[in-house]
């Protein structure tokens, strides 16, 4: 089995995972094309109102570099490079991972040293700081900012900044990394992400917030339901309306198989009541939380949930992985997890995804 990398950064994720699919139902061994990595756990400058991790009572910790760096040191072993992952995300359910700034840049040169692709999930304020220390944010592929809200006065009142800012300085960095990146990372692209709420969402200031983000250079936005708020009439009405605003913006859904100008896309999601009948998040895209604990997805990695392992224990990643019973990958997070799965999770987690590979 070969790992395969596709050039183009947007077309990875998805094909990558679709391949291992495809591998893993052949009866190889296959370990996570995606990590999550959270840098910090349970601190976070903002506090929305949506924030799933909103209630959690961790205690905060920043990942330590010297520590992932002995972690990564296992995973990127030359003679396993057909198993590498092919792409890590800085990310956090409770916490906003631009925080630990030394832990972001140090572990994005070394993963950049390996062709591994970099995507950053982040509300955004921290941007102008990195701006001002250098040049390093460039080296992300995919910065992903989830800004929510489309005014300051929605913008204190939901998201309620723990110090001063506004949406024109997050709106201000993300022009200057697209001025920039031609000199330093052309194929970075830039993602900017709502949760329509009734309380927030106007469809002509939205849309004309949209021209803005195209004016100013983002290539996709991604507009989502709340999941606390199930007013199904209403989010019905929003996807209508975005479907509407696409095509006067002339701005197709997301679209993985052309160079991406700028695209458009209502994306709806459900938290369902009933279990998973299994899990394929610790196989194709697990978590390691910043106490450095391997879970099988973001959402569970907090101390509430049982990790797979403790890679604090020095763990040979490969000896985790390769010819492990499958039951301990699929059957266990669901037995511990209360099945709200992240999106893509939630997709692959359904038979008929499989069935349909
Ligand atoms: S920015 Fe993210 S982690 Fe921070 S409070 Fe908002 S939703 Fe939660
Ligand atoms: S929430 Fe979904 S993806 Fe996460 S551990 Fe549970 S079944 Fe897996």
């Amino acid at each position: 089995m070969q790992s395969v990398r596709y050039k183009r950064t947007e077309w990875n994720t998805i094909r990558v995972i679709k391949r291992k699919l495809v591998n893993f139902r052949s009866g190889y061994d296959v370990c996570p094309t995606v990590l999550d990595i959270h840098p910090v756990k349970n601190t976070c400058n903002l506090d929305c109102q949506w924030c799933i991790g909103r209630n959690s009572i961790e205690t905060a910790e920043f990942m330590k570099w010297e520590k992932l760096k002995q972690v990564f040191d296992r995973i990127f072993i030359p003679e396993q490079k057909m198993h590498w992952p092919s792409e890590v995300h800085y990310c956090g359910h409770n916490s906003e991972p631009l925080l630990n700034h030394d832990l972001v840049i140090n572990s994005m040169k070394y993963l950049k040293s390996k062709d591994v692709i970099l995507s950053i999930i982040t509300n955004g304020i921290c941007l102008e700081k990195y701006l001002e220390k250098g040049n390093e944010i460039y080296l992300v592929d995919k910065l992903s900012v989830s800004l929510d809200v489309v005014n300051d006065a929605h913008f204190k009142e939901f998201k309620k900044p723990k110090a001063d800012t506004s949406i024109d300085s997050i709106l201000k960095s993300i022009e200057t990394i697209n001025r920039n990146k031609d000199k330093h990372n052309p194929g970075l692209t830039t993602f900017v992400t709502f949760v329509a709420t009734p309380g927030t969402y106007a469809k002509q200031e939205w849309a004309d917030f949209f021209v803005r983000l195209k004016d100013i250079g983002v290539n996709h936005v991604r507009v989502r339901n709340d999941y606390t708020c199930f007013d199904k009439d209403f989010y019905n009405d929003v996807k209508n309306d975005i479907q509407q605003i696409a095509k006067e913006m002339d701005a197709d859904c997301i679209s993985y198989s052309r160079n991406p100008p700028f695209d458009l896309e209502y994306k709806e999601f459900w938290p369902r009541n009933e279990k998973c009948r299994h899990c394929f998040g610790l196989r194709l895209w697990c978590t390691i939380s910043a106490d450095f604990r391997l879970y099988s997805c973001a959402h569970v990695a907090s101390q509430l949930y049982k990790p797979l392992v403790d890679l604090n224990e020095n763990n040979d990643w490969y000896d985790i992985y390769l010819e492990r019973n499958n039951d301990d990958f699929e059957r266990k997070p669901v037995e511990l997890c209360d099945g709200h799965c992240p999106s893509t999770m939630y997709y692959l987690n359904h038979a008929e995804v499989l069935d349909g590979v």
